[in-house]
């Protein structure tokens, strides 16, 4: 059978982006309707209906607008008449009398028909379930149907299976063929269902494949990643901190060390909810590369928590033998040449720093590990470049926005991953109070209490300076507390347009406790981590993200107070209010940032938005996360037989040369 196109159907289809044939088969439908036969005794006003009738006089048209226009039928079925309406088919009033035509729509009473499709094929054969395609506009939704039909008749003795068959049979896939078919000409919705699954399932496959064919390639054996370290040393630096590991430290420690001695590169996610402790797990394993001869890194989002790091381990190894330097980028010109010079001659063999770590003129001596901290907030290419700083570079990424395994391996490519659960004071708790107002006179007693208890408190705002929007601006609520406080608390100022001089005077004096309140925006939103700052004020809570606020609250109740939030808004929402009582009533970052996804999706929250996550045609990474698992676990099965599967070997040698993610 030969399928004969018009130039400008062919003009057409390329516009959406069908360039062959078979690019048809999976153009799939972007919904679904349901087309029973009911008798017209039985229809009821909204009834989805489909009749065959014959047209009595001349159909009328009338234009509105341009190309807009409503053309209006009479015809007559056995004995009852209908005035049929329908929208923008001007060419069907090329209809003549007499004609049987077959009616698709919704019964609006007194019979009246406002039809969504009028055809000339008889109705038995349109009962079911309908397709729609999301078609251009030159193409008659017809014809594109009629395309389809003949296209899977052509081909589909050429579709060949890509799913292995122990795992079809196992998991009542469809066959590929079947799957295409149904899912262009559902017979029923279960067997529409089992098509969708096929597919989606196929397509998590063929990704996992690729990411696990690059694992196992990436597992070449290579000495020079191999550090050795004396593990008595490790343990004496553990047990010479304040406080003892908690178990889920330990845990994930061993799993980091282990990798370090193996002769193959470590790509490890650690990730764990704010303030579980991740810091001190990734300065024990660059101390470990420490002592196995070598630099180590650790890469902040922000000044503020790069200083931070850099000051925390200073403490921690004042008694150790060994270097610290720091490097970000507004920093004095002589003492980043110094600090340079000591990377380069390896004076310094622990380096903190911001992403200016890696811009040019940075030159490591034997650098072994890179930890990147909040590492959601870099984009790729930005931890990439870091590679390429060294040769044999183990990459430990740290991230509080905890997300489930499969989930995290899809977007950030073949990475193991260590959950940090506990935290050390998991017994302690966040109060979260909800206020429906921007302000918080209503609870001014409680917080005055806890100031006056010595608790420090954030007031964060949206904004630094009033601006178009209507939200709250640290500048303006700076001014009002520090004049309603005057002589009582000492009030500070914190955002990210300050100069660098002004930012660390504030930072100091309010780690420090010469700051009772510190009214700043998102700058603090990482990292920052002053035990004694147990209260929070959000203003207009509505306008970050939920991940986000989690974030900011885990500034606070870092010590072994309690913690009190209030999360201030005017909005009225439904919606809002909501969100915001997911903050509420959870203290956890893994069900948080769960809700998160759900509303946002992955590459906003994730920051990889712009950086190429694998784009799915019909699967979708948060809903349909089970397929997904499942496909990660067959997929590395499948790679450690490869031999038996000579149709997947085959693609993935294909996808190899082609540099593809996913086809
Ligand atoms: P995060 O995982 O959010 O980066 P941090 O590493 O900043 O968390 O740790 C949060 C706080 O908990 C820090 O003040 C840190 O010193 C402290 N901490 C870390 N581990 C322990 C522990 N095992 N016991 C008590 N406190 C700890
Ligand atoms: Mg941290």
């Amino acid at each position: 059978m030969t399928v004969k196109l018009t130039p400008r159907l062919k003009e057409n289809l390329n516009k959406m982006g069908i360039s062959e044939l078979t690019d048809i088969l999976s153009y799939y439908p972007y919904r679904y309707e349901v087309i029973e036969y009911i008798p017209y005794k039985d229809w009821k006003i909204d009834d989805k209906i489909i009749i065959e009738a014959t047209i009595i006089d001349k159909p009328k048209i009338n234009y509105y607008r341009r190309n807009q226009s409503v053309l209006y039928l009479n015809v007559v079925n056995e004995d009852d008449y209908f005035r049929v309406t329908i929208f923008n088919r001007h060419w069907l009033m090329n209809l003549e009398i007499n004609k049987k035509i077959t009616i698709i729509g919704t019964y609006e009473g007194n019979n009246k028909i406002l039809a969504s499709n009028i055809n000339t094929q008889p109705l038995a054969e349109q009962i079911g379930i309908k397709p729609y395609y999301s078609l251009n506009k030159g193409i008659r939704e017809n014809t594109f149907l009629r395309l389809v039909e003949q296209v899977i008749e052509k081909y589909e003795n050429k579709i060949v299976d890509f799913i292995p068959e122990t795992i079809r049979k196992e998991n009542n896939y469809l066959s590929k063929k079947e799957a295409i078919k149904q899912i262009h000409r559902p017979d029923t919705q279960k067997s529409l269902f089992n098509a969708i699954n096929t597919l989606k399932y196929e397509e998590f496959l063929k990704f996992n494949l690729i990411m696990a064919k690059r694992k196992s390639d990436a597992f070449i054996e290579d000495l020079n990643f191999i550090k050795e370290f004396d593990m008595d040393k490790i343990i004496e630096f553990i047990s010479s901190l304040p406080f003892k590991l908690t178990d889920d430290q330990s845990k994930a420690l061993d799993e980091i060390l282990s990798d370090l001695k193996q002769g193959k590169q470590m790509t490890r996610l650690l990730q764990g909810d704010v303030g579980c402790g991740k810091t001190i797990v990734a300065f024990i394993a660059m101390y470990a590369t420490v002592l196995a001869g070598k630099q180590a890194a650790i890469m902040a989002p922000t000044e503020i928590l790069a200083k931070q790091h850099f000051n925390n381990m200073q403490k921690y190894f004042a008694d150790y033998n060994v270097e610290i330097g720091i490097l970000y980028s507004s920093q004095n010109l002589q003492e980043r040449k110094e600090t340079l010079e000591k990377i380069k001659n390896k004076e310094i063999s622990l380096i903190v720093g911001t992403h200016s770590l890696f811009q040019e003129g940075v030159e490591f001596n034997k650098l072994g590990l890179v930890v990147t901290d909040e590492q959601h907030r870099f984009g790729v290419k930005q931890r990439q470049s870091f590679l390429l700083k060294g040769d044999y570079v183990d990459m430990l990424l740290m991230s509080a926005t905890p997300i489930p395994r499969t989930l995290a391996t899809t977007l950030y490519g073949d990475l193991d991953v260590t959950t940090i659960s506990q935290t050390p004071y998991s017994n302690k708790k966040i109060h979260t109070v909800l206020i429906k107002q921007n302000s918080f006179i209503s609870k001014i007693k409680e917080i005055e209490d806890l100031l006056d208890q010595k608790n420090q408190m954030y007031v964060v705002c949206p904004a630094i300076e009033k601006g178009s929007e209507n939200v709250r601006n640290v500048n303006d609520i700076f001014v009002n507390l520090k004049k309603h406080y005057q002589g009582r608390y000492s009030v500070g100022l914190l955002h990210g347009q300050l100069d660098n001089e002004q930012k660390q005077i504030v930072e100091k004096q309010f780690l420090n406790g010469a700051i009772d309140i510190l009214v700043c925006t998102t700058v603090i939103e990482v990292g920052i981590d002053v035990k004694n700052a147990n209260i929070m004020v959000i203003y207009d809570a509505n306008r970050f993200g939920l991940s986000q606020l989690h974030q900011l609250r885990g500034r606070i109740g870092r010590g072994k107070k309690e913690g009190y939030c209030f999360l201030l808004t005017s909005s009225k929402e439904d919606e809002v209010i909501e969100k915001l009582n997911v903050i509420v009533n959870n203290n956890d970052g893994f069900i948080i940032s769960h809700y998160d996804l759900k509303l946002r999706g992955p590459g906003d929250i994730l920051g990889y938005r712009q950086s190429g996550l694998p784009a799915f045609v019909l699967g979708n990474i948060i809903k349909d996360s089970e397929i997904l698992n499942k496909s990660y676990n067959d997929a590395k099965k499948i790679i450690k037989d490869l031999i038996n599967y000579p149709l997947i070997d085959e693609y993935l040698k294909q996808s190899e040369n082609e540099g593809v993610l996913i086809s």
